[in-house]
């Protein structure tokens, strides 16, 4: 398969959250050939299955991306695009170990939808569907890292309300000061820093007001709330209780050990295409956290520097995507050799 061809054609396909039925079409004709079977489900998610009987190894990709469409552009050994390192990249990785690959045992090639919302499409695939999973690779950019662990995280709403009033009289509260309050006292909670096994607390959405000569009637600011392991979605709730807070979408860390099989097998593969291995943790949060609960041999994994996702210079090596689709066929065809083993 031509992988930058793919590559580019994928970018020319806006596929933001709950937006990516264009692009799910494209890929099942993709994968069609590749596979014994393939189907979209109830969430718009592309499924692809070869072989049968154990293991069963997941390749689990997203096609969705943040909103903000990018002029694709071919740069010759770079391309560029909205979603070019998050996450179009490790998932024409993905499409490609998928094709390539020969292993015994089942491969499964999961293509989610709005990874970047509310993880719909990995929702349905935990109620079922394809075979369940020995072994999982999550795509997404780490630079060619093994990744084992994220961080969780939460987004907490701050409201502060009044009956609104004339900005003159000095019978009314100061609403906006209040919030800020608030966040003062989650910050003062939650204690965040810049390692890993701390909280991160941003404020990202922060409304107060309608009028310039007016009490503002509402104050609202929603913090993204990144959670460190050994700390949970109730913890957080808890400590929250007496403040104007409330915890939406909130999503527990994960981690699984270094040397799971499914580790192991990518370390192999990495070291035949002569990528030194190297292994990480990520301060955000992904399909990661969810595909966990189906088994721990788990890890994330893809081309691209992870910083640039999310940005407007997304951008991409077309040859970290041949060296991650080569390294992860290596992965699938030595877990189908070990067959069914836990860490
Ligand atoms: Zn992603």
């Amino acid at each position: 398969m031509d992988l930058k061809g793919l590559l580019l054609r994928m970018l020319s396909i806006y596929s933001p959250s709950h937006g990516e039925a264009e692009l799910a079409g494209f890929l099942l004709g993709v994968v069609r050939e590749a596979a014994d079977e393939a189907w979209t489900d109830g969430a718009g998610n592309v499924v692809a299955v070869k072989g049968r009987g154990a293991p069963v190894t997941w390749l689990h990709a997203h096609m969705d991306t943040v909103v903000g469409p990018l002029e694709v552009r071919d740069e010759g050994d770079v391309v560029r695009g909205r979603g070019a390192v998050d996450d179009k990249g490790p998932l024409a990785a993905y499409v490609e170990a998928f094709s390539s690959a020969r292993p015994s045992g089942t491969l499964v090639l999961t293509l989610v939808t709005a990874e970047e919302d509310d993880s719909a499409g990995t929702e349905e695939l935990l109620r079922g569907g394809p075979p369940r999973p020995d072994y999982i690779y999550v795509g997404e950019p780490t630079d060619l890292h093994v990744a084992y662990a994220y961080r969780g995280g939460g987004k907490v709403e701050l409201s502060v309300g009044t009956r609104g009033g004339h900005a003159s009289s000095p019978i009314y509260g100061n609403p906006f000061e209040e919030l800020y309050a608030a966040y003062l006292k989650v910050k003062e909670l939650l204690k965040p820093g810049g390692r890993y096994e701390d909280f991160s607390v941003m404020p990202t959405v922060v409304r107060c007001g309608d009028a310039p000569n007016k009490v503002p009637v509402e104050c609202t600011a929603v913090l993204d709330v990144r959670i460190p392991p050994g700390h949970s979605c109730r913890e957080l709730e808890r400590l929250l209780e007496g403040l104007p807070a409330r915890v939406r979408s909130c999503t527990d860390p994960a981690e699984t050990s270094p040397t799971n099989p499914a580790a192991r097998a990518l370390v192999r593969g990495l070291l035949k295409v002569g990528v030194e291995p190297k292994l990480s943790r990520k301060y955000g949060t992904a399909d990661f956290n969810l595909l966990i609960s189906l088994t721990k041999n788990i890890v994330a994994f893809g081309p691209g520097d992870p910083s640039l996702a999310h940005t407007e210079d997304e951008a991409i090596r077309v040859r970290d995507v041949e060296t991650a689709a080569q390294a992860l066929r290596y992965a699938v065809e030595e877990l189908g050799r070990w067959g069914v083993k836990s860490r």
